[in-house]
């Protein structure tokens, strides 16, 4: 049985390479802040039009788990263009849950209209493994496997304009300053995916994260929603989180 350290946060995506352009910046700087992190991909993002095959694919997706320091990285096999929100595809990622036993599970929150129907699947999908995770009496499709509660689930949102999810209320930025430029590496990791002609992507990503983080009063930003209301232990500190910097 391969060994499966226990992890504090978990990003969840469709494909290789959406993570990192919604919430690379922030899975750089929790694995700096000394977080123990995990990517799970629900396909491995294949056929696409630039790419040779899976095993190049697979080459760039490790390489850019790497760049942003990220030390585990599962590539699920369900299918890449017609992934749907079945039973099965839920109870495969609600194993991994169970085994890497995630704090948090960060996963789309939105629909992305004009790209990959797969996204929206996708949250479902994580929506779903993240209740079925915790739900006993169920070994026949569990295989004995421990229950595991997940404590938050949070939302990103994979788009190049201003960041906001409609319906959703608990927004917040996290500071990716340090971190954007990791991520921008991370991306470039991706080279079937962004051949030169298709340079414009890493100016929308930068220009995304300045956009967002100049919201929140930082140099960049990556924006989450928490699917429950977040608290505060110190009203001053999460008001103004550069208090001490200023
Ligand atoms: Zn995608």
């Amino acid at each position: 049985m391969p060994d499966y350290p226990q992890l504090d946060v978990i990003a969840v995506g469709a494909h290789p390479d959406d993570v990192e352009i919604a919430c690379g910046g922030t899975l750089a700087k929790l694995v700096k802040q000394g977080y123990q992190v995990g990517i799970i991909d629900l396909t491995d993002g294949e056929p696409t039009p630039g790419s040779p095959g899976p095993e190049v694919r697979l080459a760039e997706a490790q390489a850019a788990a790497a760049a942003l320091g990220v030390p585990v990285r599962v590539t699920l096999e369900l299918p890449n263009r017609r992934l749907f929100d079945t039973f099965e595809a839920r109870v495969l990622l609600a194993k991994e849950f169970r085994q890497y036993r995630p704090k948090i599970v960060i996963g789309f929150g939105d629909k992305t209209p004009m790209a990959s129907p797969d996204h929206w699947q996708a949250m479902q999908i994580t929506d779903a493994a993240v209740f079925y995770s915790r739900l006993t009496k169920w070994d026949e499709h569990f295989g004995g496997l421990p229950v595991h509660a997940i404590q938050s689930q949070l939302y990103f949102r994979l788009a190049f304009e201003p960041q906001t999810l409609g319906g959703f209320l608990n927004h917040f930025t996290v500071d990716i300053g340090e971190t954007l430029e990791q991520k921008l590496a991370s991306v470039r990791c991706y080279a079937t995916q962004f051949p030169p002609g298709k340079a414009h992507v890493f100016e929308r990503i930068r220009g995304a994260a300045l956009l967002a983080g100049a919201a929140a009063n930082f140099a960049a930003g990556e924006v989450f929603i928490s699917t429950r209301p977040l608290g505060a232990l110190d009203l001053v500190k999460t008001a103004l989180p550069r208090l001490q910097a200023t």
